[in-house]
């Protein structure tokens, strides 16, 4: 039976604002190609200079996505895993990759649970689970910001 696996996690952007749409754009771009063809789903979202990414999809596809590709991107810095788990539905199927940028509900939730701004690096056990909800929620902007 072919194992499938939910990652979460945070990075920092590490280049210039003025060039956030352009890579963006080619981050999306390659993400949907890529992650369609290896039934990979998930969503990216960015805000203060950090990106969190949740990837679904067969375990080692998911990790060979995250450690041999996403890791070594110099685009961003610092990535830390903060969520794995095993046996999962998946909650982004219609999704390669959906852009869910940070808005009201997104900056309302990190204001009441850690009275901050979006800062993804705080997520806790607490409150991956419904971050990840509140994520599926979102309309995307898939390719445009
Ligand atoms: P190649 O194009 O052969 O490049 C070789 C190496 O350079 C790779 O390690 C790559 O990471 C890095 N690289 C590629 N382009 C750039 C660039 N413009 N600037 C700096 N370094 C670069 N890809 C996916 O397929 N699916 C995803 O879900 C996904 N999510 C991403 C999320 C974030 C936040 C970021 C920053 C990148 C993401 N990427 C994703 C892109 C991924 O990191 C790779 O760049 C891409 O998959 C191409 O990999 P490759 O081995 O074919 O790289």
């Amino acid at each position: 039976m072919v194992e499938c696996v939910r990652l979460l996690y945070v990075s920092k952007f590490t280049q210039n604002d003025d060039v956030f749409k352009t890579e963006l754009m080619n981050i999306l771009m390659t993400s949907v190609d890529h992650n369609a063809l290896h039934e990979i789903t998930g969503v990216l979202s960015y805000g203060n200079g950090y990106f969190v990414q949740c990837l679904e999809g067969e375990k080692t596809k998911v990790s060979n996505l995250y450690f041999d590709r996403i890791l070594k991107d110099s685009r961003h810095k610092g990535c830390q895993i903060l969520y794995f788990e095993e046996q999962i539905e998946r909650i982004f199927s219609e999704w390669a990759m959906k852009f869910a940028p940070i808005n009201p509900s997104i900056r309302a939730f990190f204001q009441l649970q850690y009275a901050q701004e979006f800062n993804p690096t705080l997520l806790t056990a607490r409150t991956i689970g419904p971050f990840i909800k509140l994520l599926a929620q979102q309309n995307a902007w898939e390719y445009y910001i």
